[in-house]
């Protein structure tokens, strides 16, 4: 379970439950929850924030 927190390779979306895996540098969606969903991911607040800039690159893409 900690590994699970330790590297952000999946996030869920608190909001709307949008599941996405990181694969290959990019986010792919599991499921696609509300396309109108501003997504607050859920590692967000349990994340350290020195792979920040990765995921925030990735969610631009
Ligand atoms: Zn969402």
């Amino acid at each position: 379970m900690s590994d699970l927190l330790r590297t952000p390779e999946r996030r869920t979306c608190e909001r709307c439950g949008r599941v996405e895996q990181y694969d290959d540098g990019v986010w792919r969606a599991e499921g696609l929850g509300n396309l109108y969903c501003i997504h607050e991911w859920d590692i967000d607040g349990t994340f350290v924030p020195i792979k920040r800039d990765r995921s925030v690159a990735a969610e631009e893409c």
